[in-house]
């Protein structure tokens, strides 16, 4: 960080390329408009799949880059990860055909886990005692995908006028400034990441429920879960998945809302 700000103070004119760079990427990008699944709203964002595809996998390897001796590749935790996250991607997939879904395990004592733009899915050892079954798992796989396939942090990057930095950053260009680099970085989604407003998570909660029931797991699951959370997180700093202040007995009341869509949506996935 230190390095890249010195390296612009340095040289200006680089800084003032670029600049013109990211104005010109500007000029191509034009916002667009289209609907959430499941919620059907009305969205406004202008990064398109691709480019969201890019920024995921840019952080992504990053992250795989600097936590290498945490990847979990083998053993029974590592195997229910990818038996989970293989039928949620294969829901979510129908939605956002063009991303490209793809799941690591981590070594990490955290309860926590989430999923970047453009379907790349990041999970905590520490998450799967507190999950326990498949269908937990899924209640939270199918909550992290949602905000991906919802395209929520494209559409706060939007809201912030980040979209033309962020299309800079894929198009292999240098941010405009490194302060702008890292606020793109932070609206990710990554677990250190600003957090993504109530009713995104709110969103999140409907559409990661109706995903966990097209996947095959009995969305009912999701409000023992949630029960579960709330007893195990109480005065604690809830995790990513969990973060959806201030009650979460509202938040149980609502999935109990949307529980007889899920409903509809559930067929019992064929044992393998
Ligand atoms: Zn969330």
């Amino acid at each position: 960080m230190r390095r890249v700000l010195a390296f612009f103070i340095a040289r200006p004119l680089i800084a003032v390329a670029i600049a013109v760079v990211v104005v010109g990427v500007g000029l191509l990008l034009h916002t667009h408009r289209q609907t959430t699944p499941v919620t059907h709203r009305t969205q406004h964002v202008g990064l398109t799949d691709r480019q969201q595809m890019q920024l995921g996998s840019r952080q992504y390897a990053q992250t795989l880059r600097q936590d290498r001796a945490e990847i979990v590749s083998s053993g029974p935790a590592y195997a229910q990860v990818q038996r989970v996250a293989k039928r949620i991607a294969a829901v979510a997939a129908r939605d956002k055909p063009a991303f490209t879904w793809k799941v690591t395990l981590l070594r990490k004592n955290e309860a926590n886990a989430y999923c970047l733009p453009g379907g790349k899915i990041v999970v905590y050892t520490g998450i799967l005692p507190v999950t326990g079954n498949d269908a937990a798992l899924a209640t939270v796989l199918g909550h992290e995908v949602a905000h991906a396939t919802a395209e929520h942090a494209a559409e706060r990057i939007e809201r912030e006028h980040l979209t033309k930095i962020a299309a800079a950053i894929v198009a292999g260009g240098v941010a405009f400034t490194p302060r702008q680099y890292f606020r793109v970085a932070a609206l990710l989604g990554v677990a250190d990441s600003l957090p993504f407003s109530r009713s995104q998570e709110s969103e999140a909660d409907h559409i990661g429920l109706v995903y966990m029931a097209r996947a095959g797991y009995q969305p009912r699951q999701a409000v023992a879960f949630w029960k579960r959370m709330q007893r195990a997180s109480r005065g604690k700093e809830p995790p990513e998945f969990a973060s959806d202040h201030p009650s979460d007995a509202h938040r149980i009341q609502r999935i109990e809302q949307w529980l007889p869509e899920a409903e509809r949506a559930y067929t019992p996935a064929a044992r393998s």
